[in-house]
């Protein structure tokens, strides 16, 4: 029977939604226990608020000023020390999961199942390849702990309404001092995160400059979406790279993603393949990103969007 440990991403205070997506992916396995990992200088609001995550079994907690700053080297050993005894440890596909599990399947001499979409059973998955255009199914040795990171795009996030336990881990660990924090870059904005955002307006090359993606913004705060971009709107400077959307920028599922002036390449696409309502504008009607569109709106952008938000009142 799979006993799963999910580590926690959480910044200032506030558990990222991912963990609750972690949870989501664990519960298809109908495990014996699904316990999270909170590693953290103060660890009892977060610890508080992973325990109220429908299907949760036990919250445990790693206290300790190093833990103040999630960097890799220091919280890997630990995760590697609070794995004994599980089957299984999942963390998030996000750049903190991305940038962790690796180390802690080195740690453990474990394979590591990345990008995992779909549980098949507790040692086989489902996970993209070739940029999200095809899936494969992996499995995993018999007997080896499974380290996973987890596809949040693809599962829902668990729901609210637990009561797990929380107890305090006393993790006698030796913490590499190679790594240490400098600083926290991170850009400020009052529009939703566009990791969870429940609306997207992105933009592309074809807005032409940084000044231009001004009607980017402006239909989006129109209609309280977050703002993404495409590489080639990003690698031109018109916005910060964080607003990257596809397969070496963010992998989101908002409910509705409007794509303006862009082209649709599958390294684009394979971080929209989860979104609910795709709405393109594009002034080619061939542009590959009508195949995927539900909506389509053939012209140029700089007509079109004035039109739509004057038509918005
Ligand atoms: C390893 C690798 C990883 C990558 N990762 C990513 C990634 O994460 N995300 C990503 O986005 N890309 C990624 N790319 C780049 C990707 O291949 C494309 O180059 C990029 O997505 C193109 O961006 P774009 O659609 O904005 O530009 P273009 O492909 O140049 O498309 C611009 C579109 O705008 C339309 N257009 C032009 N003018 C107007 C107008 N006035 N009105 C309306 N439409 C107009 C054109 O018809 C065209 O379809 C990656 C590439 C590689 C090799």
């Amino acid at each position: 029977m799979s006993k799963i440990l999910i580590v926690a991403e959480h910044l200032n205070g506030q558990l990222n939604p991912s963990t609750a997506k972690c949870v989501a992916a664990a519960s298809k396995m109908s495990p014996q226990a699904i316990d999270v990992l909170v590693l953290a200088a103060d660890t009892a609001g977060l610890a508080a608020q992973a325990a109220k995550i429908a299907g949760v079994s036990r919250v445990l907690t790693a206290q300790r000023p190093e833990n103040a700053n999630a960097l890799a080297a220091v919280l890997a050993p630990q995760v590697a020390k609070a794995a004994a005894g599980y089957t299984h440890v999942f963390g998030p596909s996000t750049t903190f999961g991305k940038d962790l599990m690796p180390r802690v399947a080195a740690l453990l001499g474990a394979p590591q199942v990345s990008d995992l979409m779909d549980v098949v059973d507790a040692t086989t998955f489902r996970r993209p390849v070739y940029a999200g255009n095809a899936i494969i199914t992996v499995s995993v040795p018999a007997g080896c702990t499974v380290v996973a990171t987890v596809r949040t795009a693809s599962f829902p996030a668990a729901g609210e309404g637990g009561n797990a336990a929380i107890e305090a881990l006393d993790l006698d660990v030796a913490l590499p001092a190679h790594t240490r924090f400098v600083e926290l870059k991170s850009g400020k904005s009052d529009r939703p995160d566009l990791q969870t955002a429940a609306k997207v307006v992105s933009g592309g090359r074809a807005l032409g400059s940084a000044d231009n993606f001004r009607l980017i913004y402006s239909l989006a705060d129109r209609i309280g979406a977050a703002v993404g971009a495409s590489r080639a709107a990003v690698d031109a400077g018109y916005v910060p790279n964080d607003l990257q959307v596809g397969q070496t920028g963010k992998i989101i599922a908002p409910e509705l993603y409007i794509a303006v002036g862009i082209s649709g390449a599958i390294q684009h696409l394979t971080g929209i393949k989860d979104a609910g309502t795709i709405v393109a504008i594009n002034k080619d009607p061939e542009a590959p990103i009508f195949e995927i569109a539900d909506f389509g709106l053939v012209g140029d952008l700089f007509q079109i969007l004035p039109e739509l938000e004057a038509a918005l009142g």
